[in-house]
This record gives C-alpha cells, sequence and structure tokens, in this order.
C-alpha cells in the first residue's frame, strides 16, 4: 500500500494506483472529460489537472501513479486557471448551441463550463460548420460540436469495428470514418456504444419521435407500443431516479398518456423467441444440425456476423429478434384477429439499442415495425407531453400481450438469452422439477462459460457479451479450443442493459458504479418476483400457438417468426 495526502485527506492505496483512483476513496472529485472507466484512459483532455509534490507542473490524475508520501492538491488557483482556459479553448471551437441541443441539461461539457466560470467567447468562436452525418439508420454525428476526447473512438475500438478515428492533425483534426464515407457505408454495426461514451451533443440517434407524434394524431391509425425488457430497468435514470430503478408501472402509465395507444409487454414475444430457440436447439443436437448454435436476437451482433463471420452464419439461429417476432404478429395475428387493416396499424417499440433502428429498415424481416424509438427518445417525449413522470400512477399493460414470464425480463441482460433457454430446454429434456435458475451465465464479465446436464444430453455453453469478447469466443471455437454446444452473444457489453439507447449517464457516475450490474440486477429481482418464470409458461405464447401457429418450428412460425443471413458485402 501506498500512503498519501489528497487536500490534506490522508488516503492509502494499492501500489500502482492512479492519483484520480486515489481521490476516489478520498471522497475528493476530480472532474474528468476523455477518462471513462473500461474504455479509455489516456489523458488527452487536460480536466484533471492537480498539482503532486514530486510531479513537474501540473499532472493528470487519470493517468498519474501515486508515490509514498505525495501531496496532492486538486483545487488551487492554478489547476482551476488551469482547467478554465481548457474549456474556454473547447468552447472556442464548438458549436454553442446549448438551446436546441439534444444533450443541453445533460451535457458533461456544460457542465463542466458552469462549474468553472467559462467564458463562452473568451478566445472568440472560430470554427468551420462541419457537415452532420446522417445518413446512417441509427447514429447521428455532428463533428461541429466534438470535443474530440475519443471516448467514441476508444468504445468503437474495444468493438473491434473501428468505424471512426481521428483524422488530419492539429487544428484540422477531426473524428471521421476511413476516406470520408458516412459512418452508413462503414462496417459500424450501429451498437451506439460511441453515443453513450460521447460526452455532449456531437453524438446521437436518428430520431423517430416527430413521426410516432405524428402517428398518433393521424385518425386513421391505431398506434401500439411494446416496450422492450431492460427499458423498465433504465428508463427511470432519464427522471432522475437512481440508477437500478424498475419503473415498468410508470412507464406504462406515461405511454398511454401520450394518446390513444395500446402499450403492449416485449417480453412476450422474448418468450416467443425461446419456444421456437429452445426447439430449434434441440432439433439440431437430435438431427445432427449445425452447433454450436449462436444466438440471433441482437441486430448488432447479426450485422457483425455478416460483416466479419460469414462463415458462422448457417450457425447463427434463425429466429428473429423479439423486436421482428413482436411487430409480425402484430401486423398478422392481431389485426387479423381484431379486424384491422395492417396499414392502419402503427408498431412502435421502444429499445434500447440503436441498432435495432437500422434492424427495422431491413427488407428481408417483412418490415413490420413502423417506427423503433430508444429509451431516450421515449423520455422525450413524455418530457415534451408534460408528463410528472416521477409522481405518476402506474398502470399494467394492455391484454393479451401483457403478461410474460421472468425468462423473458431477463433477456435485457448479458446471459440472459442463454439462461431463459436453458429453462425451457431443462423443462423439455427433464420434465417439471427442472432448474430454474443457471446463475454460472450471470455476471457483466465479457465471456462466461458453463456446462450443464439436460436430461442426460451434456450442453457445453458459452456467453460474450461485447464484440471484442465476442470475438475470443470465435476464434477459440475455430481453432477447435472450445467445443460448446450453444453461444449467446449480444453486441454491447453487459447486453442490452448497457445499450447504446439507454440514457446518458455522466462519466462521474460511470467510473464510480458497476452500471451494469445494478441494472441488471433491477432485471433478476424483477424476474424473481415474477409468477411466471419460464417462457413456456406464458398464456399469451400458449395461446398464440394454439391460435395461429400451431406448433414451434412449424410452417407458419417459419415464415413469420425466423429468417436467413447473408454474407455482407455491401454496408
Ligand atoms: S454539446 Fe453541450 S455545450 Fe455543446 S451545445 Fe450541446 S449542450 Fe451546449
Ligand atoms: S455504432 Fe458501434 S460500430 Fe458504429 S461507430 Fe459507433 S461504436 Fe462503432
Ligand atoms: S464525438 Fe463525442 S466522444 Fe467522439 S471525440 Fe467527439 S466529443 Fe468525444
Amino acid at each position: 500500500m501506498v500512503n498519501l495526502k489528497i487536500n490534506g485527506i490522508s488516503v492509502s492505496v494499492p501500489e500502482g494506483s492512479t492519483i484520480l483512483q486515489a481521490a476516489k476513496i478520498a471522497n475528493v472529485r476530480i472532474p474528468t472529460l476523455c477518462y471513462l472507466k473500461d474504455v479509455q484512459c489516456v489523458g488527452s483532455c487536460r480536466m484533471c489537472l492537480v498539482e503532486a509534490t514530486g510531479a513537474r507542473g501540473l499532472v493528470t490524475a487519470c493517468t498519474y501513479p501515486v508515490s509514498e508520501g505525495m501531496e496532492v492538491r486538486t483545487n488551487t488557483p492554478k489547476v482551476r486557471k488551469s482547467r478554465k482556459t481548457t474549456i474556454e479553448l473547447i468552447l472556442s471551437t464548438h458549436k454553442k448551441k446549448c438551446l436546441s441541443c439534444v444533450r443541453s441539461m445533460n451535457c458533461e461539457l456544460q457542465k463542466l463550463a458552469l462549474e468553472y466560470n467559462a467564458e463562452e467567447d473568451r478566445f472568440g468562436t472560430d470554427h468551420d460548420l462541419k457537415p452532420i452525418d446522417d445518413f446512417s439508420a441509427s447514429v447521428v454525428r455532428d463533428n461541429s460540436k466534438c470535443v474530440m476526447c475519443t471516448r467514441c473512438v476508444a468504445a468503437c475500438a474495444q468493438q473491434t469495428i473501428g468505424a471512426i478515428g481521428p483524422k488530419n492533425r492539429g487544428y484540422a483534426k477531426v473524428i471521421g470514418s476511413p476516406y470520408d464515407v458516412s459512418l452508413a457505408f462503414t462496417p459500424c454495426v450501429n451498437c451506439g456504444q460511441c453515443i453513450v461514451a460521447c460526452p455532449v451533443g456531437a453524438l446521437y440517434e436518428k430520431s423517430a419521435v416527430a413521426d410516432v407524434w405524428g402517428a398518433i394524431v393521424d385518425p386513421d391509425k391505431q398506434v401500439v407500443f411494446y416496450t422492450a425488457p431492460s427499458v423498465r430497468a433504465t428508463l427511470g435514470e432519464a427522471f432522475g431516479l437512481p440508477v437500478g430503478t424498475n419503473v415498468e408501472g410508470k412507464m406504462v402509465s406515461a405511454i398511454k398518456q401520450l394518446g390513444d395507444v395500446k402499450c403492449f409487454n416485449m417480453d412476450v414475444t422474448a418468450d416467443l423467441t425461446i419456444m421456437e430457440e429452445a426447439n430449434e436447439l434441440l432439433s439440431r443436437l437430435e438431427n445432427g444440425g449445425k452447433l454450436p448454435m449462436f444466438t440471433s436476437c441482437c441486430p448488432g451482433w447479426i450485422k457483425f456476423a455478416e460483416h466479419y463471420e460469414p462463415e458462422l452464419l448457417p450457425n447463427l439461429s434463425t429466429c428473429k429478434s423479439p423486436q421482428e417476432m413482436f411487430s409480425a404478429v402484430l401486423k398478422t395475428y392481431y389485426c387479423e384477429k381484431n379486424g384491422i387493416n395492417p396499414k392502419n396499424l402503427y408498431v412502435v417499440s421502444v429499445i434500447p439499442c440503436t441498432a435495432k433502428k437500422y434492424e427495422v429498415t431491413r427488407e428481408e424481416l417483412g418490415k413490420y415495425t413502423d417506427a423503433a424509438l430508444t429509451t431516450r427518445e421515449l423520455a422525450k417525449m413524455f418530457k415534451e407531453a408534460g408528463i410528472d413522470f416521477v409522481n405518476l400512477a402506474e398502470s399494467e399493460y394492455d391484454m393479451p400481450f401483457g403478461e410474460a414470464s421472468g425468462a423473458g425480463a431477463i433477456f435485457g441482460a448479458t446471459g440472459g438469452v442463454m439462461e431463459a433457454a436453458l429453462r425451457t430446454a431443462a423443462y423439455k429434456l427433464g420434465g417439471s422439477g427442472a432448474p430454474l435458475e443457471f446463475k454460472e451465465v450471470r455476471g457483466t464479465e465479457g465471456v462466461k462459460e458453463a456446462e450443464y446436464s439436460l436430461g442426460g444430453k451434456t450442453v457445453k455453453v458459452a456467453v460474450a457479451s461485447g464484440l471484442g469478447s465476442a470475438r475470443n469466443v470465435i476464434q477459440a471455437i475455430k481453432s477447435g479450443e472450445k467445443d460448446y454446444t450453444f453461444v449467446e452473444i449480444m453486441a454491447c457489453p453487459g447486453g442490452c442493459i448497457n445499450g447504446g439507447g439507454q440514457p446518458y449517464v455522466h462519466d462521474e457516475v460511470r467510473n464510480n458504479i458497476d452500471l451494469k450490474a445494478v441494472r441488471a440486477q433491477a432485471l433478476y429481482d424483477y424476474d424473481k418476483d415474477s409468477r411466471l418464470r419460464a417462457s413456456h409458461d406464458n398464456p399469451a405464447v400458449e395461446i398464440l400457438y394454439k391460435e395461429y401457429f400451431g406448433s414451434p418450428n412449424s410452417h407458419k412460425a417459419h415464415e413469420l417468426l425466423h429468417t436467413s443471413y447473408g454474407k455482407r458485402e455491401k454496408y
């Protein structure tokens, strides 16, 4: 251990710790901008400069190691002046449009500028307005608001994609894609990890809010919303509620206050996915099908596989994602049953994910979804509608797609799809009394492995979240080092609870809690309290098979609930 003092407070930290890590233990706040735990530590923004004995000049707290007897000062006049000047220099090349900016009131630069009394125009404003890149179906880039922190670049590199990076030198430096093409024409997988890493309004999702408002007031349209499993565990953050608060009831109430709309629960088609996927797995096991089978509910992972791992495409489950299953069910079964012309049913999915915005544009999936709203966009609609979210009474989802199983809810966390599938596979192979919890596949590590004996069959499973982890698992399979039966992959580290459409969380919160674990816990608690725990117990799914699909993997199910994949030459 190393002993030091920060602003006079004595603290002992393990050798090799940085000043920033020591400050956290001493409960001293040091501002950061480019530093993001688990993503990037480069010391380039100069916001965390401090004075430290033994150092020459100011040093970056995020990279500078502590030493025995060191005395650190984090708020001297010299330090404060340096930070203020840094912010003012950033503002000199910044498109200052706070009143209309997507990040206003939630912007890390705006917050720092206020805290350090930065003058907007101390160095004048000298920037060319750079073009906004909005060709992508999911991500919009506005370089005029970029503060060059490179958090997005690090997030994309961590995903092993590298669709964006710094270009040019010095004053001409910008973040962009190779050959100056739009993000839409790169192998970007639309995961949105760059968006949730960005501290300012330089990256945001392609908004569907105006279209949804248009449909709500259109007298010819019947509007139905459905909400993805993880949204209940994160939406509250956009209204100041603690991370990990389950706001399902308030969310449903608020959606119903947007207009004459219905609100369904996407966990129902998570359950339907499991019925199809577990049957597909058992059929591959029994009939010598392609193994390991990979999950297919994450559109970021699907696009990644199509670009980078085309030889694995036959291993992917043919199941559509729960989003695409739900929209297909609504535009067919639900419309037929209720005498609605599918053209007049406007289907809105609420999702934690920017890749699902891309997914709804894919022709081969039938284009049944009219609009995909991220958690952030839903919060924006509630704010536009003047809804007092925090004080709302709770409501329940509409039937017949209201109640689902806890297995459907845990889809939102890494390992959740696997655990849900194992619950149903164990039941099918072992009958009632089969286990309900498979805790080995829980947790936010990038890769998890487990081996189970289900009804006498050995099933080896792996779970990967984050595309860097996915590449490691795939490499181990290809080299013959690992021999799995079933593999779950989610593109975002931690799964959908950390998706690119989730509420912005400032670095000072992200750097100090395990955001993914706290959000995931809300889903596991929800599952534990659910009346139904396994997908095969969901009565809505049972009715769907009885009245429409016949049985899992039936001809009709294949027509509407399954798809196929192809090597992606173009973007
Ligand atoms: S990025 Fe932040 S500082 Fe810049 S205009 Fe938007 S809110 Fe204002
Ligand atoms: S959406 Fe994902 S893949 Fe695309 S640029 Fe952002 S981080 Fe990279
Ligand atoms: S786009 Fe955002 S995250 Fe990327 S460098 Fe610019 S400010 Fe940083």
